[in-house]
């Protein structure tokens, strides 16, 4: 699984890290939100495609 965020899109609300913290992350000067893990194991497929469906603007891509 490979996740990218188009960054043109993102919006920073945060959806993403609420739902999947361990492979999203938003710092305080951010204006984009940081990929932590670009290619996570398949343990993490579940709360990354929640942090897709929540993302209002369909900024995150899951590949793989
Ligand atoms: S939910 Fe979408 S818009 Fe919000 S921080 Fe994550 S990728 Fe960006």
């Amino acid at each position: 699984m490979k996740i990218t965020v188009d960054t043109n899109l993102c919006e920073v609300h945060g959806d993403c890290v609420v739902a999947a913290p361990d492979i999203f992350d938003i710092g305080e000067d951010d204006e984009v939100v940081q990929v932590l893990d670009a290619e996570p194991g398949e343990e993490h497929r579940a709360t990354v495609a929640q942090a897709a469906k929540m993302c209002p603007v369909a900024a995150i891509t899951i590949e793989g």
